[in-house]
């Protein structure tokens, strides 16, 4: 193809095979000037067009990425106030560990405490028995229960020093570990108290009901013993005699006291005894208190130690105001003195 410029315009000729005639194309000036002005023309309007689409895309991943950005700094937000909540949550979780800890080891204290005052008790049931058993082979040796150990025993208290941590410094964990290991020390504390408490409590008892019903009380204010327990000369013929009990001197309406507790068995009157009251008591040893010039309790009545049970007197075979006092055992009078003194 060969183009030749004309004043007119442009003409173009087309060669082909050498068989096919020449063809000759003729371009007018005015579409010379025209092709190109529209040509940038078209492409002027593309770029604006792709302009104007890429602004407009622009504009909505904008818009989009706003959007995000509000979202997530919302979810932000919302995770930092839950965060928030959790902190406080969890202070003020480790501030109740602190005083459940503090707890523990108060209760710890007092459970010291009382198990140190059951050793005690536990001392004194064994303690009594021991003087009890060793006294008739006249000599004081502790019984087994004695030497046997408590097994109550708290070793908390034998700490002798140590680096002090305080007990927020501890950490949380640790201190929960603690804390646990204190309760389950101090629910075996319990266990062990619950078992062996009304044990011990029975004893004590026991042992109370033992000492009440045994005669150890003088019977009356006067502390004059007039007549002693034994063979004597008896006071209305001068012939030797066996008296029963003991006679203390006294004014006639001094008081009477029970020297044990017990139940009354018998008031009565008769010419040799006089006004008199028997208390039987509960290891069954009998107390009986004569001459009375007047009987305050009745046949059946539960004494207590101590209990006035009537007044001082001269009734029956008397020659003047005394108490005759005397303890039977087994039917059969014994000397009182070692009782009550
Ligand atoms: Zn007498």
């Amino acid at each position: 193809m060969r183009a030749a410029r004309t004043s007119q315009g442009l003409t173009l000729l087309v060669l082909r095979e050498s068989r096919s005639p020449v063809r000759q194309l003729h371009v007018p000036k005015p579409i010379l000037v025209f092709v190109p002005f529209a040509a940038i023309l078209s492409i002027s309007g593309l770029i604006i067009s792709l302009q104007l689409r890429s602004a407009d895309r622009i504009a909505g991943l904008e818009q989009e990425l706003a959007a995000k950005q509000l979202e997530w700094s919302s979810k932000q937000l919302a995770m930092e106030a839950v965060v928030s909540d959790k902190e406080e949550a969890l202070r003020r979780l480790r501030g109740q560990v602190v005083s459940l800890s503090r707890q523990s080891q108060d209760v710890q204290k007092r459970l010291q405490t009382v198990s140190a005052l059951q050793k005690q008790l536990e001392q004194f049931l064994g303690g009594e028995r021991s003087v009890r058993t060793s006294s008739a082979a006249g000599a004081i040796s502790p019984s087994a229960d004695d030497l046997k150990p408590s097994t109550l025993q708290w070793t908390g208290e034998n700490a002798v020093g140590g680096e002090f941590i305080a007990v927020h410094q501890l950490g949380t964990e640790k201190l929960i570990e603690d804390t646990e290991d204190d309760f389950k020390a101090i629910h075996s504390l319990i266990d062990q108290m619950q078992k062996q408490v009304p044990v011990q409590l029975d004893k004590a008892q026991a042992r109370l009901e033992a000492l009440s019903s045994t005669p150890s009380l003088w019977p009356t204010p006067s502390r004059t013993i007039t007549s002693s327990f034994g063979y004597r000369g008896d006071p209305f013929t001068g012939k030797s005699a066996f008296h029963a009990g003991i006679d203390i001197a006294g004014n006639t309406g001094d008081p009477v006291y029970a020297a044990a507790a017990g139940t009354v068995t018998s008031v009565q009157r008769d010419g040799s005894r006089g006004n008199f009251v028997v208390i039987r008591h509960s290891n069954g040893l009998e107390t009986w208190y004569m001459h009375l010039s007047s009987s305050l309790v009745k046949q059946g009545d539960s004494i207590l130690k101590g209990q006035t049970i009537g007044k001082l007197g001269s009734t029956g075979r008397s020659t003047g105001p005394h108490l005759h006092f005397q303890v039977m055992k087994k039917q059969e009078p014994v000397n009182p003195l070692p009782y009550i003194q």
